[in-house]
């Protein structure tokens, strides 16, 4: 926290704010410093002033003063490298291949191989040399994150999938995960519990029970990193991307999206837990968008690999919005179904979608609302979902239409004659044709 005092203290706090504004973008480029990928910042000396400021105000923790090698410099992994049994890290490490263990049976994790193929093939061209040292659990939860332990389990979840919109932002996205394990950021944390001496309460953390919904949460909480360390692996992220061909300028596009879904929700929190140690979507937007477009300039071709992306993604996505639908948060997932309509090659599903969002929601004018989307729907490119024609006759069931409703389920029956609720529509057609 910054506090403004006597004129001197304003001179200070000026000196602090750029100081802070430079270490936090020092933290994006130091990768790509390593990577040279950036040219060397041409006022060098004053950055280096600034620095010493930081240093001395104690702005800047351990990790970032590694950077520059002092104090407990912590290098990157080399390929196929564990922590030797006597170490700390070694029994970090031991307790996340625990967790691993029940990621690996755990109710929420996605069992489809085709797709964990597809998440591992990218992930591996990402983390290059460290390819068999990461392994991704693709995990249901329909919100956007993706977490990295100290073992190389990578998780991510669904609604990071529904999210990104190619194969290069899901890369920004695997290579932030993949500079995490690289700089050890989980083992930084630890030091750093030691010096704070509360070393117990993080160990017993690490060695508590982890099955279903609320392990992946607890696991959330532990390996949560300090800003400086999301800025690192935003920056190990373009290096990486980099490296293994993708469009560098696709990894600011994701934030900006979020962003527009955050600023959508009326009682969003400012006091968002995320934000305590993640920095704020509109720095990543803007420094991302940057170093993105720098490091693009020095690559001679990039690929966003859309198609392939989608290829794998589509097919599964129907159930992956249904999620979305039952956190029955209207005004975000409203504004992500727009997000998504933007580009999209199969608009009539989001659509239907739209139409499900109104239904559900139930207030008034949303009936009409519903059927003017499932009208759309069906009039776009690509294919809606056929249970379209029950969700309308259940809006005109709801408002009294009988013939309508009666109408709608009969074509739903036709559409998919093995339904597995057949039964049950046409026992409502039954009763619709007589009342
Ligand atoms: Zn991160």
């Amino acid at each position: 926290m910054i506090r403004a005092r006597s004129s001197v203290g304003l001179v200070a706090s000026a000196l602090i704010l750029a100081a802070c504004q430079t270490a936090g973008r020092t933290a994006y480029e130091a990768p790509l410093r390593q990577g040279e990928l950036l040219d060397p910042p041409a006022a060098a000396q004053p950055q280096q002033a600034a620095r010493t400021a930081e240093a001395d105000f104690g702005l800047i923790d351990a990790d970032t003063i590694a950077h520059d090698g002092r104090y407990f410099r912590i290098s990157d992994l080399n390929p196929g490298e564990r922590p030797s049994a006597e170490t700390l890290e070694a029994g970090l490490w031991q307790s996340m291949d625990r967790v691993e263990q029940q990621a690996r049976t755990s109710g929420n994790r996605v069992d489809d191989p085709e797709l964990n193929a597809y998440l591992t093939e990218v992930a591996c061209r990402v983390a290059g040399p460290h390819c068999s040292d990461v392994r991704v659990y693709v995990m249901r939860v329909p919100a956007f994150n993706a977490t990295m332990a100290p073992n190389g389990m990578m998780q991510v979840w669904t609604g990071l999938l529904l999210r990104t919109r190619n194969e290069a932002q899901l890369a920004a996205v695997l290579g932030h995960e993949v500079g995490h394990f690289l700089r050890q950021h989980s083992a930084q944390r630890m030091k750093s519990a030691i010096e704070a001496s509360n070393f117990l309460a993080f160990f017993s953390v690490a060695t508590g029970g982890w099955g279903g919904l609320a392990g992946i949460f607890a696991q959330g909480q532990l390996l949560a990193f300090n800003r400086d360390h999301e800025r690192e692996a935003d920056g190990y992220g373009l290096l990486l991307m980099n490296r293994s061909g993708y469009d560098p300028r696709e990894a600011s596009l994701t934030w900006k999206n979020l962003i527009r879904e955050r600023d959508a929700n009326p009682e969003k929190d400012e006091r968002d837990p995320f934000l305590a140690t993640h920095p704020a979507p509109e720095e990543r937007t803007e420094v991302l968008g940057e170093l993105g477009m720098a490091v693009a300039s020095k690559m001679p071709t990039t690929e966003k690999g859309r198609d392939r992306f989608l290829e794998i993604m589509l097919p599964r996505r129907a159930a992956w919005l249904r999620d979305e639908l039952n956190l029955r948060s209207f005004h975000t997932s409203n504004e992500l179904f727009d997000i998504l309509l933007e580009d999209d090659p199969n608009p009539a599903e989001i659509l239907f979608f739209k139409g499900e969002l109104h239904r559900l929601r139930n207030d008034e004018d949303d009936a009409q609302m519903a059927l003017d989307f499932y009208g759309e729907a069906l009039n776009a490119a690509g294919s809606a979902p056929s249970y379209l024609h029950r969700s309308k006759g259940l809006v005109h069931n709801r408002r009294g239409d009988h013939a309508a409703a009666k109408e709608s389920f009969e074509a739903y029956l036709e559409a998919s004659p093995n339904a597995s609720d057949r039964l049950i529509v046409e026992d409502m057609i039954e009763r619709l044709a007589t009342s």
